[in-house]
């Protein structure tokens, strides 16, 4: 069940922030999916490839798809033709998939660099001497078919909110960092940091506030979820 009074709210608050509002959709039904489309959404995040293969063939066309999950690079080739942006980008191999897989399908795709903020071991992502390597490699210039649109991170599961916020700053201050490298010279032609994906249900305000652009949010707008 999709909620429709805090949605509108949600989105009146974005949109004079101008923050873009990933919904995500994990485990929900299309009709949740469906129901938010009919109030004009567009952006829809998903994190399991089967799952977003899965839905992509049920619903409209004009959805601007985010795999925000952990993306196994065996799986690219299943999301390449219609994927808006790849928020989990965190090896260079991953991205030289994403190119090879963006070459066969003609077209260029967007993606952001996932980096690991949080203290938590689980959580996926670069740190920040392998985002620099990576910046560095005389490899990337070469890939012509990806696009690196910014960086992506979660911060820790908890409710210490000034850990929280520094997480986020600290992630903000690598964007900072490294969002003028397209100007800096034409070996980043498929570079521009713009977007700032960060903040989810239980910590976007914290995120905004701390400058992202970008927030993921699911069970705030369509309940918690209930995994099988
Ligand atoms: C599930 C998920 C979200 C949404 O989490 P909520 O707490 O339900 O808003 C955001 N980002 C990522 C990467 C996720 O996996």
């Amino acid at each position: 069940m999709v909620n429709q009074s805090v949605y509108t709210l949600l989105m009146l608050e974005l949109q004079a922030k101008g923050v873009t509002l990933v919904a995500v959709s994990k485990t929900k039904p299309v009709e949740d999916i469906q129901a938010l489309y009919n109030l004009g959404h567009r952006d829809f995040g998903e994190n399991y490839v089967q799952e977003l293969i899965d839905k992509q063939a049920q619903l409209p066309p004009d959805i601007r798809w985010h795999f925000i999950g952990h993306l196994q690079s065996n799986k690219v080739k299943y999301i390449a033709p219609f994927v808006h942006l790849i928020h989990g980008v965190d090896s260079f191999k991953l991205l030289k998939e994403i190119n090879k897989q963006g070459e066969k399908n003609s077209k260029i795709i967007h993606c952001l660099l996932q980096m690991h903020i949080a203290k938590e071991e689980t959580k996926f992502g670069l740190d920040a001497q392998e985002l620099n390597d990576l910046f560095l490699s005389p490899e990337l210039p070469l890939l012509t078919h990806i696009h690196i649109d910014g960086l992506m991170g979660m911060a820790s599961f908890s409710d210490d909110n000034m850990l929280v916020q520094s997480e986020f700053q600290y992630l903000k201050s690598l964007f900072e960092k490294y969002r003028y490298l397209q100007t800096a010279s034409d070996s980043y032609r498929n570079c521009k940091l713009q977007t700032l994906s960060m903040g989810m249900s239980g910590d976007y305000d914290l995120a905004i506030e701390t400058g992202s652009n970008m927030v993921r949010i699911g069970s705030l707008l369509f309940g918690a979820r209930v995994y099988p």
